[in-house]
């Protein structure tokens, strides 16, 4: 592939991953098959989210039975605890969890500078009035109303304050790098800067600059820790493409990423991320992936809506990472042909009938709503269990769907069917 023939056969190398591409459908829409050492994803896949190294309240052996090809775990949450050297001592990510299947980390760098800045809203096409953008040191500053600043952006790097005990910490391109490598993902991305809507032109520009300057030090101490950690399987790292609403930007950010090359080294893949307003999703992943090389797989942060997986898919993504399938799960909203529901309301007291005739997971071919509702009511921590298990395999299943389509030629006639079948559904 792009990077230096490995010395021996033995070493990591980029040439033991690959993506390849076996379907297409209308300009951009394509399945796949995304080559990883813990195993393959046929894409487009859905990938959840389990944080800490858990998807709360579920096995992963239920992950795994609902279909889930892979996880994703945060980086920064694992830094923070139990530490990633711990985790990396324990044999990895997938082997500290009993996941033996693909994973993939995030930078850390959303967290650090959502969570740390308290903005994490304003990215949210929903925005309406409860954080501000103010002015601090000249530079653009989002901050919830009523939140300390508690992440600083600057050249190298990002201050910010653990969420657990307020302790002081750095993130650098290069720490990032040394954290995920310690975690064994499969899948990593660069370190890159996250803006929001509300940063001027004038900042996005700045921040795009930096990012473009952290991918190319990301890259390089890629190299350096691959050549270092030769007893671990070859760790895929992938470049961020950011730019906010900006054509432009977006465009730019793509190109420079997508040639990127550090000393032969190159990104293995991509991730679009930032601020994208729903109404724009399809547009500006359009953009990003007309200019991404077409052979490398594109991954989207954060999206688990049904219509927004479609447009996603059609402008050319091929996987996807949301946590609300589980996050809403707790809160006993669940995801139904025919809109999100919460199984508190007084109409499931006796459905004694699955929470969705049409789901195969295991909750609903074992369990009744009244069941699920008692649970709930009851404030039983089996409630959450089940749910997730419901909501993760709801998501899964719509994108396998999508996926059989793109292969059978019937994209088009799946979208009609099921945008309208769930139109107004989960959020
Ligand atoms: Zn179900």
């Amino acid at each position: 592939m792009t990077a230096p023939s490995a010395d021996s056969a033995s070493l990591p190398s980029p040439a033991d991953v690959g993506f390849e591409i076996t379907a297409r459908h209308g300009e951009r829409a394509r399945a796949g098959t995304l080559t990883t050492p813990h195993g393959e994803i046929a894409t487009p896949a859905f990938i959840p989210v389990g944080t800490k190294a858990t998807v709360k309240a579920v096995l992963p052996e239920s992950m795994s039975d609902l279909g889930a090809q892979a996880l994703l775990a945060n980086a920064y949450h694992l830094y923070l605890q139990p530490g990633h050297d711990l985790v990396d001592e324990a044999g990895g990510l997938g082997r500290f969890m009993n996941w033996p299947g693909p994973t993939y980390t995030d930078s850390g760098g959303f967290q650090v500078m959502s969570l740390g800045a308290g903005f994490q809203k304003v990215l949210s096409s929903e925005f309406s009035g409860g954080a501000k953008a103010r002015t601090a040191n000249g530079e653009d500053d989002a901050v919830r109303e009523g939140k300390e600043r508690l992440a600083h952006v600057d050249d190298d790097g990002v201050t910010f304050r653990s969420f657990i005990n307020g302790d002081v910490h750095r993130f650098t391109p290069e720490i990032s790098m040394q954290i995920q490598h310690g975690l064994g993902a499969d899948i990593m991305f660069a370190f890159d800067e996250l803006t929001t809507l509300m940063n001027s032109r004038g900042y996005q520009e700045q921040a795009l600059e930096r990012t473009r300057l952290w991918a190319i030090r990301c890259l390089a101490e890629h190299a350096r820790l691959t050549a270092e950690r030769t007893h671990r399987p070859y760790q895929q790292l992938w470049g961020v493409i950011q730019g906010a609403q900006y054509e432009d930007l977006r465009r730019q950010a793509a190109r420079d990423l997508g040639a990127m090359d550090v000393e032969g080294w190159s990104f293995d893949g991509f991730g679009i991320g930032g601020a994208l307003e729903k109404e724009n999703l399809g547009t500006i992943v359009g953009w990003v992936t007309e200019e991404l090389p077409e052979n490398k797989a594109r991954h989207l942060l954060g999206i688990s809506e049904v219509d927004d997986l479609f447009v996603a898919i059609a402008a050319g993504a091929d996987t996807f990472d949301c946590v609300s399938p589980s996050r809403v799960a707790r809160n006993s909203a669940v995801y139904t042909r025919t809109g999100r529901v919460n199984l508190t309301g007084a109409k499931y007291r006796r459905q004694f009938a699955p929470i969705d005739e049409d789901c195969d997971c295991y909750t609903c071919t074992h369990y009744t709503a009244a069941y699920v509702h008692h649970l709930f009511r009851a404030k039983e921590m089996l409630s959450s269990t089940l749910c997730t298990i419901h909501n993760e395999r709801f998501v899964v299943r719509l994108v396998d769907r999508i996926r059989a389509s793109l292969l059978s030629g019937d994209f088009d006639a799946l979208r009609e069917e099921t945008t309208g079948a769930y139109y107004g559904s989960p959020r």
